[in-house]
This record gives C-alpha cells, structure tokens and sequence, in this order.
C-alpha cells in the first residue's frame, strides 16, 4: 500500500507538488495523467525517495523509504538505509537507463548478486526466465546497443522485476520509443498488471490508462484535480482543466 499525504516540494522556491494526497492499494494500477511541468515525474519519483519532499509524508507498506520519524520528525536517511528500503519498489524510466556496458542478462543479475540475494547462478537463472517473460529469452547475450529501444526498454522492466518488488513505477515508459515498438512494451505491462503487484504509471497513452488502470489521477501545476475509474475521468470529467487536458491529447 503507497500512501502519499500532504505531499509539498518545491524547486529553488517554485512549488512543484501542492498539497498532494493518494492512497493506493495493494494491486492496484493506476495511471497519472497531466500536462508537461505538472509534476506528474516528481511526485512518481518522491515514492522511491529518488526526490526528497519538504513536507507531508509518503510510505510504502507503512515504511518511509527515505526517512525515519525521530522526536515526532522527519529525518532523511543515509544512501544505504535508503537502497535496501528501495528494493520493494521498481522503477522503470522513459529512457531504459540500462548500463551499457553489460549485456542484458547481466543489467538484470546485477542487483540481485550485489544486494546478495541470490548467488549467481541462481540471478542467472531467474535473469533467464524474467527475459523468456518478456519475450526475449534469445537476446540474454546483447548489450544494450545492439538491441531496439523496446527491446532495451523490455529488459529494463524484467530488471526492475528481478527483485520481486511489490510496487513497480513507470514513467511514461513509452514515449521514447518509435511508434511501432510502443506496443510490445504495453504489451508486457498490460501482463505484469495480472501479477498482483501495485503499477504507478506515468503515461500519455489514453487508449492504455483506459484499457489497464483501475483509477485515472490527473495533476495540474502540482495539484492532484481529480481521480476515479478511467471510465469516469477520461470519458466524463468534471474538472476544466481535465476536460481542457484530455481535448488536447485525445
Ligand atoms: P513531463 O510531462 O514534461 O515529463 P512532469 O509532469 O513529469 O512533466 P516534472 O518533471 O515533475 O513534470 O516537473 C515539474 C516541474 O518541476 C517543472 O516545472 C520542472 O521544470 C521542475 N523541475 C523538475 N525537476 C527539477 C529539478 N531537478 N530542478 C529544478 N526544477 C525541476
Ligand atoms: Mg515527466
């Protein structure tokens, strides 16, 4: 359970999250939707602490990922508190960011050994099983140069699985991606949704946040103006600035 409250950030001045509050529950999917600059990548990123936050809280399963409550405050935590907190929730980025230098059964094993959850041999073998579930069991020996941008972006998600977290981000996990590739990595997503896991993503796909989310959260200029079934947001929804948002992208 992600329970995000009362959350405010602001760059050198400028805030960027207003006072926003969302609960998601276990297994929930839910798309975030708004325009450029709304915020929607800070606030995805303040629930793996990648963003510190000034005020309010956000916890994954009752945990503080990045911070402990000391004296009735908030203290950030140090990098390694931080990292081992981190691996129940995955993230996946716009642009792969897989190392280049390793192959892509070595980007996915990768954690796992160093986190000392597995011994190689058994990171080898589940790295094998998690790229056969993204449909690239062939490519285990490619480095990322020598694969497409969906296939790079496929073996970004089997990395991100790699420690079982139960929370997965997204952040618009398409949009660097030549249209006719856009569709094997929602593909792969739209099957990760059945696995019980929590999914938070960030996507400008309406067709998909229609055809998978359980609930449409749309942020403007920092603010979280409304969320519900994609059934009610994206086909009837009530604030002016949604309707103004989904007339331009639709
Ligand atoms: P997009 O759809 O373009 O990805 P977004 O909704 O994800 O936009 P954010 O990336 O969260 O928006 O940015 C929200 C605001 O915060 C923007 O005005 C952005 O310029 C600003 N911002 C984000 N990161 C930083 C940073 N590291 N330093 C200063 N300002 C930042
Ligand atoms: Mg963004």
């Amino acid at each position: 359970r992600v329970e995000i409250h009362d959350v405010w950030k602001s760059y050198a001045g400028v805030p960027v999250l207003r006072g926003v509050s969302l609960d998601i529950e276990p297994g929930e999917i839910v798309a975030i939707l708004g325009p450029s600059g709304s915020g929607k990548s800070t606030l995805l990123r303040t629930i793996n602490h990648l963003e510190t936050i000034d005020r309010g809280s956000v916890t994954v399963d009752g945990e503080f990922i990045g911070y402990a409550r000391r004296g009735g405050r908030l203290h950030e935590l140090r990098e390694s508190e931080v990292l081992k907190r981190r691996t129940g929730v995955g993230v996946v980025f716009q642009n792969f960011n897989l190392f280049p230098h390793l192959t892509a059964l070595e980007n996915i094993t990768e954690a796992p050994v160093a986190l000392r959850r597995a011994t190689k041999a058994e990171a080898r073998e589940q790295a094998k099983a998690l790229l056969e579930r993204v449909g690239l069991g062939d490519k285990g020996g490619r480095y990322p140069r020598q694969l497409s941008g969906g296939q790079q972006q496929r073996v970004a998600i089997a990395r991100a699985l790699a420690l079982d977290p139960q929370v997965l981000l997204f952040d618009e996990p398409t949009s660097a991606l030549d249209p006719e590739l856009v569709g094997e990595v929602l593909g792969v997503i739209r099957d990760l949704a059945d696995s019980g896991r929590t999914l938070v993503i960030v996507t400008h796909e309406i067709g998909f946040a229609r055809e998978v989310a359980d609930r449409v959260v749309f942020l403007d200029e920092g603010e979280l103006l409304e969320q519900g079934p994609p059934s009610e947001v994206l086909v009837n929804p009530h604030h002016p600035r949604t309707q103004e948002f989904l007339a331009k992208v639709l």
